[in-house]
């Protein structure tokens, strides 16, 4: 059994999603649960199409559109599928069959978007770190832009790899910018205005798994052909303002409190902030281990989400993975494909529990050294 760190016998939890959520989030959802707001019952229970539902979509699209400053000739939907299922939706709506669409690949979730956008039609990769196994951002240099390009997509961090961007990379001009925001939407400031797609699946920054936010530019919905599959088409989505079918009701309502949470703390400018002191508590506790931890990621492309690193040994991995979970630190084995460890941050991540993680790190080191 592990520890319990906190309330409710909670732990202090890494995983990389789903993921931690806020504790008042989750006391508002509890406390409103059989009841919401004198409507008599829950928001599971309630119409998609009733006025309690419509106020409570309407409101959460509000308050992202102030926490992200999104500009009035955007889109805000809500869907389902999980991020994959943006994948393949990115080239059915995008990708006309005489072009070709450009993909910076950092690591194994931009991988996946291009190799599944490779089934629909023509893509190249812009830049690819894959022989170093995903360790650093491309420069400016590095990267091999097409003008024509139909869209340039990246992942603006790679949850398994540990790899973050801090900004965007520049298209050539009227080439549509596309983002896997999946691990880091609302982690930071966004300029919306410079991309023309932006998606995340929920289930790390911004609520429970089974809605994904997309925030797409409207001059991009007429290039949406016709005839796609009705689930998978952009325009039918937002022509119906995410209501074309039953949409996740309590996944939106739950991303709405969240929401409201995060300008309650000050917006992304204040979780910015929150979120670099976390992650400088554990890189400090890497680069001061004289070696003993070793960042997967090279120091100017770290994540400040997933922070992946590894130990000498296997064995010595699995043990500190063991003996953490013991300790009421969970979630902290690496994704088979780096190996080692992986701790996540994400917004609702305490400072007390990364620097719990810090000592425990230390700690360990002293015991195994
Ligand atoms: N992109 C990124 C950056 C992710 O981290 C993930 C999930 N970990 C995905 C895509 C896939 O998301 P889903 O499981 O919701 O399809």
């Amino acid at each position: 059994m592990a520890t319990p760190t906190s309330s409710y016998g909670r732990i202090h939890n890494f995983a990389a999603g789903p993921a931690v959520l806020p504790v008042p989030v989750l006391e508002q959802a509890r406390d409103e649960m059989l009841n919401w707001h004198g409507s008599g019952m829950s928001v599971m229970e309630m119409s998609h199409r009733g006025k309690h539902f419509e106020g409570i979509i309407a409101e959460a699209e509000a308050d992202l559109r102030t926490l992200l400053k999104i500009p009035n000739n955007y889109k805000v939907l809500f869907m389902q599928g999980g991020a994959h299922q943006q994948f393949s939706m990115l080239p059915m709506n995008f990708l006309p069959k005489d072009a070709s669409a450009d993909y910076i690949l950092t690591g194994s979730w931009g991988r996946t978007a291009f190799k599944e956008a490779g089934k629909f039609g023509k893509v190249r990769a812009a830049f690819t770190g894959e022989k170093d196994n995903f360790k650093a951002l491309p420069t400016a240099a590095q990267l091999d832009l097409d003008p024509k390009a139909a869209y340039l997509h990246f992942t603006s961090n790679e949850t398994i790899h540990g790899i973050e961007w801090t900004g965007e990379p520049t298209p050539p001009a009227g080439v549509p910018l596309i983002c896997d925001t999946s691990s880091d939407m609302c982690s930071r400031p966004f300029d919306v205005s410079k991309y023309a797609l932006i998606y995340a699946g929920a289930q790390k920054n911004l609520g429970p798994a089974g809605v994904v936010l997309v925030i797409v530019r409207d001059d991009m919905l007429p290039k949406v052909p016709a005839n796609l599959p009705m689930m998978l088409d952009y325009k039918l989505m937002a022509e119906n303002k995410s209501l074309f079918n039953t949409p996740p009701c309590y996944g939106i309502y739950i991303v709405g409190l969240v929401v409201k949470w995060l300008l309650g703390q000050g917006g992304l400018e204040a979780i910015d902030k929150h979120n670099n002191a976390k992650a400088a508590v554990i890189y400090q506790a890497i680069d001061a281990s004289g070696g003993y931890y070793r960042g997967h990621a090279q120091a100017n492309s770290r994540s400040r989400m997933n922070i992946t690193f590894r130990l000498a040994t296997e064995d010595l991995e699995n043990k500190f993975a063991k003996e953490s979970t013991a300790a009421g630190l969970d979630g902290l084995k690496g994704h088979r494909s780096v190996g080692g460890l992986r701790a996540s941050l994400y917004n609702a991540q305490s400072l007390e529990a990364a620097q719990t993680l810090a000592k425990f790190m230390k700690d360990f080191q002293a015991k195994n050294g």
